[in-house]
């Protein structure tokens, strides 16, 4: 393994077609993955994440900017000889084969030898838990053991960096979240570098060691998961990255207030700006000095916790989390007036 950070991409543009018919798939990317880490990138279908895996893998060349591999540029090298993987959403997997096989069938092409080969198959196999279905074939297995193999397969080769394009979108619920732990397992256990790709914001929090916010080929935002959640950089992350209220308000005087006159934040600047709040980071109190005056419209409930919905004094509609009670409505009725204090740092100031 090379020095550096084990993926780089610098200034990355990929274009499709050609004349009035150009479509910018990424615009100036630029990203560096350290080495054992695990990365997601985030996005709405065709912000590009599909595109610039395909650039790390060799499957699509670049218009423009260099791919860097453990420090090594390799923008121009072809997928074989990038020690690079790739597990689809579709798994691919050989039908006539075995798990064995499947699993086996890489490492033959890279002329390994037979006891290597053996050896490794059954070292992937118990890694991925399939240890006892070696002998089946994929149409005897549920989507999750499919998904094991093509795991197993990718993994089998060792490559320095695995790419999982929408591994889990296949799968059911239950089934996602248990490949979520076992995804997050193998990287552990293995200390590979692995470029996941998702659109499901809850994924990306819950598995990432750092998320790469796309939109419209161009990288948004790269932090931990806390960053990007609790510091989005503008109103599109924040937006995408779990559910907020947005509330138009000014910057006047090293205050923030909201359009009703109360001041929310502390901040520089002046001139009109947009406050982002988490409906969590909200909670229903009775009105008092100090508290945001609001007026109960419905509530619905979710299970552990309940939407309460509000309207404050300038007309803007917010939504408060409620936690649950098992003895009873925890949301106040329609027409309640209350007050809404908001938690310590929870106010985001956004431009505009
Ligand atoms: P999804 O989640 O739907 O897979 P994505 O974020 O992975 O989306 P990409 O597949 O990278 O997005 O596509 C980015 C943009 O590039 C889209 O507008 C897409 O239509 C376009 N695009 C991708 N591949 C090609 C191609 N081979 N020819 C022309 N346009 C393409």
């Amino acid at each position: 393994m090379g020095a550096g950070p084990a993926v780089e991409a610098q200034n990355i543009v990929k274009q499709f077609g050609q004349g009035a018919e150009v479509v910018r798939a990424l615009d100036d990317v630029s990203v560096r993955i350290a080495q054992g880490e695990f990365f997601t990138l985030l996005g709405p279908s065709g912000c590009g994440k599909t595109t610039l895996l395909r650039c790390i893998a060799g499957f699509e060349t670049p218009t423009a900017g260099r791919i860097l591999l453990g420090g090594r540029d390799i923008t121009g090298e072809p997928p074989n000889r990038r020690r690079v993987n790739t597990v689809f959403q579709s798994y691919a997997l050989f039908p006539h084969l075995t798990v064995a096989q499947n699993v086996a069938f890489g490492l033959e092409m890279l002329g390994k030898s037979r006891a290597e080969v053996r050896q490794t198959t059954e070292r992937m196999l118990a890694l991925v838990r399939l240890d006892q279905l070696a002998g089946r074939r994929p149409d005897a297995l549920s989507g999750g053991q499919q998904q094991r193999v093509a795991l197993a397969r990718a993994l089998a080769p060792q490559p320095e960096v695995l790419l999982l394009d929408e591994p889990l979108s296949a799968l059911d619920l239950k089934l996602r979240k248990e490949m979520q732990s076992e995804l997050k397992r193998l990287q552990h256990e293995t200390g590979i570098t692995f470029v996941f790709v998702t659109h499901d914001q809850e994924e990306a929090l819950t598995m990432s060691d750092r998320i790469g916010v796309m939109s419209a080929g161009k990288l948004l935002q790269v932090g931990t998961p806390r960053d990007i959640y609790n510091r989005p950089v503008n109103r599109f992350v924040a937006d995408f990255i779990g559910e907020t209220n947005f509330l138009p308000a000014r910057a006047e005087g090293g205050v923030i207030r909201l359009a009703s006159g109360e001041a929310v934040a502390q901040g520089p600047g002046s001139g009109p700006v947009t406050v982002a709040i988490r409906p969590e980071q909200l909670r229903l109190d009775v009105l008092a000095e100090g508290l945001l005056p609001a007026t109960v419209e419905g509530a619905t409930y979710l299970g552990t916790d309940s939407h309460v919905h509000l309207r404050l004094s300038d007309g803007s509609a917010v939504v408060a989390r409620v936690p649950s009670s098992p003895a009873g409505d925890s949301a106040p009725p329609s027409g309640t007036q209350v007050g809404l204090r908001i938690a310590p740092g929870a106010v985001q100031v956004l431009e505009g």
